[in-house]
């Protein structure tokens, strides 16, 4: 017998699938080289997987304790110690997550009350404006401006009021590639104190920095550690975006709140994922101190293959995106961004991700994708082949 569907009256109507899953499964359909979800192609340091392969025999299969590994909590510790100068308690001030993605969730459904305003920055990562829809939170987008997409501070001064509950930040920027500068976070820092927000400060990029840049931790600014959350995770220093694993640092009335909604969202993160990464961390062998070099050279490597081919690349001074301007290129100069990325993952046999979907309001006659260069230097040579074949294609009458 057949029976009708169940009507169902959606919390997200206007929200298909992210376009990091979208854009994976039609790089897998059209065999293309996969430019697009940000992961690395490569494996992450053996020293880590031997470890995990010592603490799976280790009798860590029950739960952690729910805030995370004790041990891992102080290897965290230690690390913003060692690039912030910040010390932080990491019994009352750090929450292991399964992933950055809960944790903005879970900072987002902890303070955000239905009615309350979240500034986002667009473009913006796609997980941010959906925590707030759930939450009831009422999304505040402003754009990004310049060629290194910096906060515009006026613009920000006209959208902040006693209604913003949250703003969020992130820097190193995905997709753009920029990084947040210490007055824009001083003046964020002054906005917070006046109107009484918070502030998600999302630095998962924070090891992939190039030219010489530091990364400034919102962490770093006196003035905001109070109101801050700052999230970072081990899928990107570690080259395993799949362990899910990354944390939380908040004062500890910011962090009681936040551990009330992980507790029921995830409860725990995976012991012997977490017991490898605190051992790593205990000796990285100069892992994370190289990374910025190790993907400076792959952006550099990525560019040089790249303009050739008529791309115009933005600055990229962190993560490993790199965003690329087609309007001089006659083949694809005519295309929408989402049109462009379909066309290059189905014909060309290379996907990357428009960046209109990163906009609530996408800028009219913005041409410009995202490229993930986190892969090794053949599959990015083979990548810039199938595009330089193509494109010398379609030049041809
Ligand atoms: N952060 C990754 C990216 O920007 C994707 C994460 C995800 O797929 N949820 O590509």
């Amino acid at each position: 017998m057949n029976q009708a569907e169940a009507s169902v009256s959606s919390k997200l109507p206007e929200l298909g699938t992210t376009i990091f899953t979208v854009m994976s499964k039609m790089a897998q359909d059209f065999g293309a080289i996969n430019l697009s979800q940000g992961f690395p192609d490569f494996e992450p340091p053996e020293r880590l997987l031997e470890a995990f392969r010592q603490r799976l025999s280790g009798g860590h299969h029950q739960y952690p304790p729910m805030h995370g590994v004790a041990a891992l909590r102080t290897q965290i510790q230690k690390k913003l110690e060692r690039f912030y100068q910040v010390t932080v308690d990491s019994e009352t001030e750090i929450t292991v997550t399964s992933g950055a993605t809960e944790a903005i969730f879970v900072t987002v459904q902890a303070l955000v009350h239905p009615g309350d305003e979240v500034v986002i920055f667009d473009p913006a990562f796609d997980a941010y404006a959906p925590a707030v829809a759930l939450a009831g939170g009422i999304a505040k987008h402003l754009q990004l401006t310049g060629p290194h997409f910096e906060v515009d501070e006026t613009a920000l001064e006209q959208v902040v009021s006693s209604r913003t509950r949250l703003l969020i930040i992130n820097s190193p920027h995905n997709p753009c590639g920029g990084l947040i500068n210490r007055e824009t976070l001083e003046h964020i820092a002054a906005l917070a104190n006046r109107f009484d927000f918070y502030v998600l400060s999302d630095e998962v990029y924070e090891h992939m920095v190039f030219d010489g840049h530091r990364h400034v931790s919102a962490i770093e600014i006196p003035a905001l550690r109070r109101r801050t959350l700052m999230i970072s995770s081990f899928g990107k220093t570690f080259h395993a975006t799949g362990w899910k694993v990354a944390y939380c640092v908040a004062p500890p009335n910011l962090t009681i709140e936040f551990r009330k909604v992980h507790q029921f969202v995830t409860f725990t993160t995976h012991t012997p994922c977490q017991w490898a990464i605190a051992d790593f961390l205990a000796n990285d062998g100069g892992h994370i101190a190289d990374l910025s070099k190790f993907y400076e050279r792959k952006r550099d490597l990525f560019n040089a293959l790249l303009s050739p081919l008529g791309f115009q690349l933005l600055p990229s001074q962190g993560t490993y995106f790199q965003l690329a301007d087609y309007s001089r290129i006659p083949a694809l100069a005519g295309l929408t961004d989402t049109a462009c990325a379909n066309t290059l993952t189905q014909d060309y046999g290379v996907a990357a991700i428009p960046i209109s979907v990163f906009y609530k309001t996408p800028p009219k006659n913005q041409r410009l994708i995202r490229f993930c260069f986190a892969k090794d230097d053949e599959t990015l040579k083979l990548a810039a082949e199938r595009l330089a074949l193509r494109l010398k294609d379609k030049a041809t009458p």
